[in-house]
């Protein structure tokens, strides 16, 4: 199967935290699945060998230009939108043009802009800066202690946790953008845990000195890149919301359970395997997942995914008790 270039605007995307989320991934790099200095062992994206070392080292940076008039063309599309969402199959960070993107979507649209950020460039100035344009920023957190921030993250070297907590500390105290701090809990034989007692008071001491906005607590739901990984099960993160709950108050925290968000998106098709593919190589759904992001019906649906199933683009893999496709 030939690689073919995929857009940068996807989506949008239906989530419980954004709603309808249009999808921007400020990265174009067809050779690399995705374009991050991270190589978390629950990424959805699954693992790749060459992370990105330093921002120089970034191949396929896209220009402010480009996204706005992206944006432009699927504003004519797409009614209804919650979110306009930095993320996708890449660091977003790492494009140092991310600023202007914000600025110049600002020009255009008044839909609030959200960046998911794995926070590791948050300790420096430029991209706090860039980040304190949004609305709402997303960053990941998962523990408190370097050794186990290594061991699931898997980061580039170079990269400090201690400059990551200062970063977040001081984005928060900017308080331009609301700052939502996403702690991803794993569970591990190999690679190790982040939900024992330790673990958890610790990482309320570091939310309490950063002091979000909102922080969520969830596991993994989608097929990870680590097979081993399981998800927490549900008594612990119950248990570990309300800790944080008692250390940072109640209206802060936000357990996040499984399950399929409901609604539908409305949007103009114009090319429905496509917006399928863009859709599934961000993120790997469920056919219900799909339909309720883009819109469609099952009966529509179901032969767009076959077909390309069969040519080999993408495949279906069970995470707990659901099938998701994915990209290949
Ligand atoms: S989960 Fe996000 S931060 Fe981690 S490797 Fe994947 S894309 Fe990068």
């Amino acid at each position: 199967m030939t690689k073919r270039k995929s857009r940068l605007i996807y989506g949008p995307i239906l989530s419980r935290r954004l709603g309808r989320s249009l999808g921007i991934d400020v990265i174009s790099n067809p050779s690399s699945r995705k374009n991050c200095n991270f190589d978390c062992i629950y990424c959805q994206l699954g693992s790749v060998p060459n992370k990105i070392q330093s921002v120089e080292d970034v191949i396929g940076c896209v220009s402010s230009p480009e996204i706005v008039e992206g944006i432009k063309h699927y504003h004519r599309n797409i009614e209804d939108i919650d979110y306009i969402t930095f993320s996708g199959t890449c660091e977003p960070t790492l494009n140092p043009e991310l600023g202007e993107m914000i600025d110049g979507i600002r020009q255009i649209s008044s839909v609030p802009i959200c960046v998911i950020t794995n926070s590791s460039l948050t300790g420096r100035d430029d991209v706090r800066h860039s980040l304190a344009k949004a609305d709402l920023v997303v960053a990941t957190l998962v523990s408190g202690y370097d050794k186990t921030f290594e061991n699931i993250n898997r980061p580039a070297s170079g990269i400090r946790l201690d400059d990551i907590i200062e970063g977040l500390a001081s984005l928060s105290h900017m308080g331009t953008c609301r700052l939502s701090i996403e702690v991803m809990f794993v569970d591990s034989d190999k690679f190790g845990y982040n939900t024992s007692d330790s673990e958890i008071s610790r990482l309320a001491d570091i939310l309490e000195y950063i002091n979000p906005d909102e922080v969520e607590v969830l596991t993994i739901t989608r097929p990870p890149a680590e097979s081993s990984l399981k998800a927490v099960d549900e008594i612990r993160l119950k248990e570990i919301a309300s800790y944080f709950d008692s250390r940072l108050g109640r209206k802060k925290v936000r357990l996040v359970l499984r399950g399929i968000r409901k609604g539908r998106s409305t949007i103009k098709h114009e090319n429905i395997e496509e917006e399928v593919y863009d859709l599934i190589l961000r993120r790997p759904c469920a056919t219900e997942q799909v339909i309720a992001s883009l819109g469609l019906n099952m009966e529509t649906l179901i032969p767009v995914l076959e077909n390309m199933e069969y040519e080999g683009k993408i495949e279906s893999v069970r995470e707990g008790k659901t099938w998701y496709y994915r990209v290949l």
